[in-house]
């Protein structure tokens, strides 16, 4: 299809499916950004695109800044943001030709995990196998998971903190990848969970997604996190000892957490797993049972953590220098506790309260940093397990020489328990909405979000489930050792959108 052709499409799609509010502004697609794309098409007649993504309509996140599209993280307490500067992802994109189409509609902040706690109102999606449109999009990335769904994108931005693009990918049958963290830039990313906060990307296949790491994997001065060259080529080298370059060409040996197998697990997502386990090995890899023991305790430490980084983050929004300031505030007032009282949701305040609680004196040896040890436990568990040794940790090496007989290269798991629940379930009902049963969601991904690992979440299709004839649609997640991200895209590809 022509570029134009399919920007065109998108713009088309942005009209029909606005009640999904996967969006919260969208470009108007009028002269010179429409003649971008023209431009785009005729390079690419000529043979000199500037890259895989040149021309192509990509929505951003936003809690990502944009110099001339308004940035809100869905919060009142961002009303009419203008960015002065674009975030380098959106810098990159730009410079490889790609068109930022509009921004997405998310959890307030990126805190939640139904993209429903959002100023402009809740994320719809409409699901390609039942075609309903009251589902859960998950969040927080919710927005740029239905704009890409329903093809009002060629694909999208989001951010992962502790399962934003992979669980949305997992409900709406996309594909939502989240690197290692320090690989993609954050300068421009506004800040939930500074230690755990990564740019993530979603697409309809593995390999659109791929062509946007391949522009965004870059170090970034402005950003102290993202890794330097040198480090990258210390990580690469690392990937190069005879035993892991073998596996380009050799079967690869996969893991199955033990842990991952919970009574809560729903019979479609369970079915999914094991044909896609099936499927792997009629493909010639290897499957192999792990343990990962603290995997029971990764969402509780995730859930100190989060808050407690969220709640020092947020402190800026106070009216005074960032935010928007409650001036009428009446006389003996204070501007900040007006502010904050009015600026913040629900979701967003009781994150607040908890991470300040976490940190206080009396709290901080019994919760945060009991939550900082079992974080360690979470990063030893997936060292013990794979193959490649951890590049960034102390004396790996020597771990190496025995893990890489013994290890494993990748992990196959579900990204989400259950299949997305109806938002008519649970919108107003702040018990589900919130607290455990909410944060539940987030079972499987914030393992890997505490190690800094990569993992990705693509859809599998499972026809004749428990031989109903039914089809169904589940999120199966593939997580890697640290840096080793391209061995989880190439594995991705070969489970991407299989019908078992
Ligand atoms: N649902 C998780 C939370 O609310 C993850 C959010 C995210 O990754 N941004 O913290």
């Amino acid at each position: 299809m022509s570029l134009l052709r399919e920007a065109e499409r998108c713009i088309a799609n942005q009209g029909t499916h606005a009640t999904l509010n996967a969006f919260i502004t969208t470009r108007q697609h009028s002269g010179p950004w429409l003649q971008r794309v023209r431009d785009a098409e005729t390079r690419r007649t000529q043979g000199t695109s500037k890259s895989a993504v040149d021309g192509r309509l990509i929505a951003i996140k936003d809690n990502i800044c944009t110099r001339d599209l308004p940035t809100t993280c869905a919060s009142n307490a961002l009303d009419e943001f203008a960015s002065p500067f674009n975030a380098t992802v959106v810098e990159q994109l730009e410079n490889a030709g790609a068109v930022v189409t509009g921004k997405t509609n998310l959890d307030e902040f990126g805190m939640g995990s139904h993209s429903v706690h959002s100023r402009f109102g809740p994320v719809k999606s409409l699901r390609r196998d039942r075609n309903e449109e009251s589902l859960s999009a998950g969040g927080s990335s919710g927005g740029s998971a239905v704009a890409v769904a329903t093809t009002q994108c060629h694909a999208a931005l989001g951010t992962d903190t502790g399962g934003s693009v992979r669980l949305p990918a997992a409900y709406t049958g996309t594909v939502g990848f989240k690197p290692s963290y320090g690989l993609i830039s954050r300068w421009g990313v506004v800040a939930y969970a500074n230690s755990l906060d990564t740019v993530g990307i979603m697409g309809r296949d593995v390999s659109s997604v791929n062509d946007i790491f391949g522009v965004l994997n870059r170090p970034d001065l402005r950003d102290p996190t993202s890794l330097s060259s040198f480090t990258r080529s210390r990580i690469d080298a690392n990937l190069r000892t005879p035993a892991l370059a073998s596996r380009a060409t050799s079967p690869l040996k996969i893991g199955v957490p033990i842990e991952y197998n919970i009574s809560e697990l729903s019979p479609s997502v369970l079915c999914a797993w094991s044909r896609s386990l099936a499927y792997m090995r009629r493909q010639g890899h290897s499957i192999h049972p792990v343990s990962l023991p603290t995997t029971k305790l990764a969402l509780s430490a995730y859930y100190v953590l989060a808050p407690a980084e969220a709640s020092s983050n947020l402190a800026r929004y106070d009216g005074v220098r960032y935010g928007n300031s409650i001036s009428d505030a009446s006389p003996g007032d204070y501007i900040y506790a007006s502010t904050r009282g009015v600026g913040f949701g629900s979701e967003v305040k009781r994150r607040i309260l908890l991470g300040a609680f976490s940190l206080s004196a009396d709290a901080m040896e019994n919760y945060f940093i009991q939550a900082q040890r079992i974080r360690r436990l979470v990063q030893h568990d997936f060292d013990t397990v794979f193959r490649a040794c951890q590049p960034l940790a102390f004396g790996s090496a020597v771990k190496n020489m025995d893990s890489e007989k013994n290890g494993i290269d990748v992990l196959i798991c579900p990204t989400a328990p259950s299949p997305p629940p109806r938002i008519s379930s649970f919108m107003g009902n702040e018990t589900v909405t919130s607290h455990p049963h909410a944060y539940m969601n987030d079972v499987f991904t914030v393992p890997a979000s505490l190690a800094g690992l990569p993992a990705i979440s693509i859809p599998v299709t499972v026809d004749s489930f428990v031989d109903s004839g039914d089809v169904a649609l589940a999120g199966i997640q593939i997580i890697g050792q640290y840096g080793d991200d391209r061995l989880v895209l190439k594995v991705a590809e070969q489970l991407d959108g299989k019908r078992l």
